[in-house]
């Protein structure tokens, strides 16, 4: 019999879930709005009609469905408590992992959904067949995932990897999190806008509102407007200078960056290269490949996925000669 599992990404907008094979293929999915505002409940009802859904779906396609992984922005412990989320606050309190455990009778476990990210990565993308590196997913704030020594590293209490808050300026923009400067406030698809205001004639970038997007001043930049492309290059060197530090700390094979701001991967790679190649020892800036995802939409699903597999203790697979070079040079 054909087994797949169900990996889950919830974000503050969408609730979604696939049925994934092994091997990372999709073979079902669902989406619908995550409609948190109406409470814990109501969310959990609809979490749980979705799984059924899929349930079904395997069922009729002759699949047996193994675990289920669900990614959760927020700060997961140990514990499986999901201690605080900024964006799904009716949840905080609640062992999600344990609760779907219970209500599905399948293997379940919830992670921070960063950290699933590179598990995904590591599993089924651009961090495949490599032991240590760091995800960094640059959209509406910085997420962040640590693989070390082939896993996922959470730290003493399950909160590791919080990189988007590492200090970059001291007396800098003040912070959500309480703190001033960290690396979120600088390398971030606001940031990119509130640094093109600074730098492109007034008028190339749409008056608010509506605010318009990291998209909108990768546009300029591919369009050769000097000010875009040095408020990519601006982001590319906040974030070399935070990661020079970790990785001076860590020797990492690579960094593989994803989320919105990833599109402009190319506009942000110059500023990177250029922090990186002063601030870290040679030996450790040449060891460093600079990647880009591979799961980009789908890597919330596919990261929920394997966690599942590693619910089950199923180890990664080996990269294979199919999925071509393990690095990329620097
Ligand atoms: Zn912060």
């Amino acid at each position: 019999m054909k087994t797949a599992v169900i990996g889950i990404d919830i974000g503050g907008t969408n609730l979604r879930s696939a049925l994934v094979t092994a091997s990372g293929a999709i073979v079902e999915q669902r989406r619908s709005t995550s409609g948190i505002e109406t409470g814990r409940d109501r969310f959990c009802s609809r979490l749980l009609a979705s799984i059924d859904e899929l349930r079904e779906e395997a069922a009729r396609r002759g699949i047996r469905v193994h675990a289920i992984g669900a990614g959760v922005p927020g700060l997961i412990g140990r514990d499986g408590l999901i201690h605080s989320s900024v964006n799904m606050r009716p949840l905080e309190g609640l062992n999600l992992g344990s609760f779907l455990e219970e209500r599905t009778g399948l293997p379940a476990a919830c992670g921070n959904d960063a950290n699933i990210i590179a598990l995904g990565e590591q599993r089924f993308g651009a961090g495949k067949g490599l032991s240590s590196f760091l995800v960094v997913t640059i959209g509406t704030g910085l997420g962040s995932g640590l693989i070390l020594d082939n896993r996922l590293w959470t730290g003493a209490n399950g909160f590791a990897a919080e990189f988007g808050h590492v200090t970059v300026d001291p007396q800098g923009l003040p912070c959500p999190c309480g703190n001033r400067g960290c690396l979120e406030q600088y390398c971030s698809g606001g940031a990119v806008v509130r640094a093109a205001r600074e730098l492109i004639p007034a008028g190339l970038l749409a008056p608010a509102p509506p605010e318009p997007g990291a998209e909108a001043v990768a546009a300029l930049a591919r369009q050769g407007v000097a000010g875009a492309r040095t408020a990519f290059e601006r982001l590319g060197r906040w974030l070399g200078i935070a990661l020079g530090s970790l990785s001076n700390t860590l020797n990492l094979e690579a960094v593989i960056v994803g989320g919105g701001v990833a599109a402009s991967f190319d506009l942000l790679l110059p500023g990177l290269r250029a922090e990186l190649s002063q601030r870290c020892f040679p030996h450790i800036y040449d060891g460093l490949a600079i990647l880009k995802t591979e799961l980009g939409d789908d890597a919330g699903l596919l990261g929920g996925a394997a966690l599942a597999e590693e619910r089950l203790h199923v180890p990664p697979p080996p990269r294979t000669e199919d999925d071509g070079p393990s690095l990329q040079a620097p």
